[in-house]
Parts: structure tokens; sequence; C-alpha cells
């Protein structure tokens, strides 16, 4: 029942009563109770894209199964997260994914995989994009098997964070991919290199050169890194920066994203221009 006197609403979820402000999400309640529900293409940074399909859940008197990250909660409703209907839809959302993806770079996908007793080897895969790793740049690499058109990138360029707008999902069906306008090489596109595409994938499809480089050489270790937490030292705005360490030196940066200043985003010189902590030591020269 709504709750007299303020704009409260309450839902049951599996069972349990979470009274939350109107035009919260049932995800957002779920959460709340701290009952969690798997996504992909939410964050709290970026407006939900209702892309992925992950977080599906049974409302009592809908007829499909409803987007919980988009669905806004409505007073009374009786909502069922974890159903024998809403575990097929997600293991069947995953074995589409593993057919054409690369999952193995998200812990959270490794681990969904498993929860929803995943057959990787259930559908064919479909023929795959040509050029699959774009390296275009030092900065940040683009490992298309391992996209799954979560919108979030896109999001974060465009007008949820960086407004830039240099990328847009662009063909269809097994052709659809993230791509820059007329799919100019990103050094040639309206890119400013902010890396706040980097910063939302959820599964590593866009990430560091020196992550990518590391990869490669067999020596990502990230059980034995560290994250250090600091401000920003190139301007006044004071943005906080994560620096993953590796053998004391930085392999990536990253923001927090309920970061009261950066919602986790950042420009070019907090994301990528840490290079000169690692310069070689300055010896001044020797009087003549
Ligand atoms: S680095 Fe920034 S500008 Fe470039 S594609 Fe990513 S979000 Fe857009
Ligand atoms: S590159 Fe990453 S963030 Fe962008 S659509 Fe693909 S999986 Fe999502």
């Amino acid at each position: 029942m709504k709750e007299q006197g303020d704009s409260q609403v309450s839902v049951h979820i599996n069972g349990i009563k979470v009274s939350v402000e109107e035009g919260t999400t049932l995800l957002q309640a779920a959460n709340s109770a701290g009952i969690e529900i798997p996504t992909l293409c939410w964050a709290e940074n970026l407006t939900p894209a209702n892309a992925c399909r992950l977080c599906v859940v049974e409302q009592q008197g809908s007829r499909t199964l409803v987007s919980s990250c988009s669905r806004v909660c409505e007073d009374g409703a009786q909502v069922l997260t974890d159903t024998d209907r809403v575990h097929r839809s997600r293991k069947m959302v995953l074995e589409f994914l593993a057919s054409s993806n690369d999952l193995s770079q998200s812990p959270d996908l490794v681990a969904w995989s498993k929860m929803y007793d995943v057959d990787t080897e259930r559908y064919k895969a479909p023929a795959k994009i040509e050029d699959q790793i774009k390296i275009e740049d030092d900065l940040f690499v683009r490992a298309y098997d391992r996209c799954v058109l979560c919108y979030k990138c896109v999001e974060a360029c465009g007008d949820d964070a960086q407004h830039t707008f240099a990328i847009a999902i662009a063909g269809r069906g097994f052709d659809a991919r993230v791509s820059t306008e007329y799919e100019v090489p990103l050094p040639e596109s309206a890119c400013v290199y902010c890396g706040n595409c980097v910063g939302v994938c959820p599964t590593n499809a866009l990430q560091f050169k020196t992550e990518f480089d590391l990869r490669d050489a067999n020596d990502w270790r990230p059980s034995e890194q560290t994250v250090t937490e600091t401000v920003c030292s190139y301007c006044g705005v004071g943005c906080s920066l994560e620096l993953h360490t590796q053998d004391n030196h930085i392999v990536k940066v990253t923001s927090p994203s309920d970061h009261s200043v950066t919602s986790g985003h950042l420009c070019i010189k907090g994301r990528f221009g840490w290079q000169y902590v690692h310069a070689p030591e300055f010896k001044p020269r020797e009087a003549p």
C-alpha cells in the first residue's frame, strides 16, 4: 500500500516488503534489500540502456519478464527475482553471449556462467566480425570478440558523461558492432581519449594497452596488484584517482563511480597521463 504523507511506494520482492522513493527501479529496490540481480548494461553512473536482458525478473500481472534496471517500482507490486523462468532466461542470454564472445576476462560473467549452469557449446558460433582486435594507439585496445554490445561505452561517450559522441552501434544482427563515424580509425575520429568508455566496459573488450601487453606476455597478475586512491595532480578540479599498480608500476587508472566530482569519469590526463611517474631518474648536468 502507498504510505501516506510522502512519496514512498512499497513492493514485495521475493516476499520481502521494500519501501522506496517513487521513481526507484526494481533493481535499486532489490539492491537496497540485499537481493542481488545480475546485470551487464546497468551502471550507477549511466542511464539504463535496457540492452542485455540479464536483469529480468517476474512481476505478477506482467505477461513477459520485465527488466528490473529500468522498470520503476509500482506500489503493491509482487516481484520474484529467482524463479525457474528467470533462471532459464538468464541462462539462455549467457549462452547466446558465450556463443560469439570470449567472456573469460569478466569475473562477473565467469561467476554467473557457473551459477546459471551455462553450456558454452550449446549454440554454434556465428561468423565473427573481421579485425577482432584493434590496436590503433598506445592508450587502449578494442577487442571485438569480447564486446557484448551492452551500449555502456556509447552512453559514456555520449550524453551520460563525455558528450563527444565519437562511437555508436553500427550494423545489424551479427554484423552489429561499436564503430566510429564511417569506421575511421579511432585516432582520426572525434575521440578525445578520455577513456570513459574503457572505465565502464564490463567485459574488458576495452582495456588499457598496458593491461593488454601484460596479458599478452602472460604477466597480468591482478591478485598481486594494489589500488591506491589519490587526487589527480593536473588541475584544480580535484578528481579522485585509483592507481592500479603491479611491481610498483601503474598499470591502469580508474575513478570511483560514486565519487561526487567524477562519477567515475576522467579526462585524458587523469586517465592516461601518468607515464611521467616512471620516467628515468633526472640527473642534473654536471657543471662545466
Ligand atoms: S575515449 Fe572518450 S571520447 Fe574516445 S570513444 Fe571512449 S568515451 Fe568516447
Ligand atoms: S565495448 Fe564494452 S562497453 Fe562497449 S558495447 Fe562492447 S562490451 Fe559494452
